[in-house]
């Protein structure tokens, strides 16, 4: 690594720093300063923070100051009432990397990153936890599950409200062919599934490519595609999510196809926007990942932008509310093209919530870390839903998903949660039918 970037060197780190002119327009962004009101829970309290952790006037053992640099969603809300530009997720996630690179990583972080490097003993891992899920989840309803006494031991977060979607015993990558080829093809894409979508939501998975097969697109799902990277950066482990990145830039250059689609915000952010800036100076990979970085599309910018769409036909009844993932709109900028091909479809009524682009609460791994935030957050974004009406709440982002799940059962909603692809694919299904 020759370059000095925020994740190696502490003076660029600063200068990223010394960009922010203490304005607090970040506040009226922020999910967590609205719910906790305290200058440490926004950008530039943080900001203040790294300052004073970088210039070693706090001690790196205080606990509780250090963790307030963790108590962030990293959902870049901040970034777009800033205006100096500051470039906050580099600052977040450079901090957090120089304070895992004091401190160490706590052993349960090590253990558990240490599996996302090696893909098939992650795997083996899941399917044996799939297996044994039921030992601490107890069946709620179909194809979800709620903790037993035995989870709840492990933190508040896991009470007896909380529900997760049932982990599936095959993953969605050993059920389809690596190439699903079509007649025809006018663009052949690369398929990066993400970890929620191989494991928790296969049917987005089935129904992403049958809709890019509808619009004659060749999909090639490589089996063995690694973790993307962002739930070990935002955690500061910044080695693993370097050779996470590596390992699958290597593998798109071996499948060398023209696109990368992407169903979930955070894995388009990471491979979009964070692997050129995580592997700056890196003289094999800077230039491979900036090539990739291009490729990288949203399934709906895809739809609309990149190929020749054919629109479905077929009815779908329903009102429909669309909730922004942060990193699919504020690191990717997707927001239209969504909402426009769901306007698309016949029978579809789209009606907005109020602030759709507030974050859900999820944060990845933070509303386990920081559950009395995160669940206040995630019941103001519940209530906006409840408001419309909807009978579903659509959304580009499987970590997403599991948290509008979750939250609108608690909140006692009975609305569905689908992602924009599985709407789409039953309009597709619904035109076949009616044409039989
Ligand atoms: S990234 Fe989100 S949670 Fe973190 S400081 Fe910015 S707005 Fe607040
Ligand atoms: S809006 Fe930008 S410049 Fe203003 S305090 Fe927040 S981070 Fe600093």
């Amino acid at each position: 690594m020759t370059a000095k970037t925020v994740f190696d060197d502490v003076e660029t780190l600063k200068k990223e720093l010394i960009r922010c002119m203490k304005c607090g327009n970040c506040m009226s962004a922020c999910p967590v300063y609205r719910v906790e009101q305290k200058e440490a829970s926004v950008a530039r309290g943080k900001i203040a923070l790294g300052e004073a952790i970088l210039d070693d006037k706090i001690d790196i053992d205080d606990e509780t100051l250090v963790n307030l640099i963790f108590n962030c969603l990293v959902c870049k809300s901040c970034m777009l009432a800033c205006p100096s530009g500051v470039r906050y997720d580099r600052i977040i996630l450079g901090l957090r990397a120089a304070i895992a690179k004091k401190k160490g990583l706590p052993f349960i972080k090590k253990a558990l990153f240490g599996l996302l490097k090696n893909p098939e003993l992650f795997d083996k891992g899941m399917k044996a936890f799939a297996t044994m899920q039921g030992l601490f989840l107890k069946h709620e309803e179909q194809k979800v599950r709620a903790p037993r006494g035995l989870l709840r031991q492990f933190g508040k977060r896991f009470d007896e409200e909380f529900l997760l979607p049932e982990i599936s015993k095959e993953s969605f990558r050993d059920t389809v062919q690596e190439l699903e080829d079509v007649e025809n093809a006018q663009a052949t894409a690369i398929f990066f599934t993400g970890c929620s979508v191989n494991y928790f939501y296969p049917e987005v998975g089935n129904d992403l490519i049958y809709v890019l097969k509808k619009n004659k697109v060749r999909v090639i799902t490589p089996r063995k595609q690694n973790c993307c990277g962002m739930p070990v950066m935002v955690h500061g482990d910044i080695d693993t999510a370097r050779e996470l990145a590596k390992k699958n830039i290597d593998i798109f250059e071996k499948v060398n196809a023209g696109y990368i689609i992407t169903v979930c915000g955070s894995c388009g952010s990471a491979l979009k926007h964070e692997y050129p800036i995580i592997l700056e100076g890196d003289t094999t990979y800077e230039e491979k990942a900036k090539k990739w970085a291009d490729k990288v599309y949203d399934i709906s910018t895809f739809l609309l932008k990149i190929i020749k769409f054919e629109p479905p036909k077929g009815e779908v009844n329903l009102k429909v509310t669309y909730h922004d993932s942060c990193h699919l709109k504020k690191s990717m900028k997707v927001f239209n093209e969504p909402r426009q091909l769901l306007k698309m479809i016949p029978g579809i009524t789209l009606i907005e919530m109020k602030k759709p682009d507030m974050c859900c609460g999820s944060g990845g791994s933070y509303h386990l870390t920081h559950p009395d935030t995160a669940l206040k957050i995630a019941q103001s974004k519940a209530e906006d839903i409840k408001q419309t009406q909807a009978d579903a709440v659509c959304t580009g982002c499987p970590a997403c998903m599991m948290q509008l799940f979750e939250s609108i059962h608690r909140w006692d909603n009975s609305c569905k949660v689908l992602h924009t692809v599985n709407l789409l694919a039953q309009s597709y299904k619904s035109e076949e039918k009616e044409n039989v």
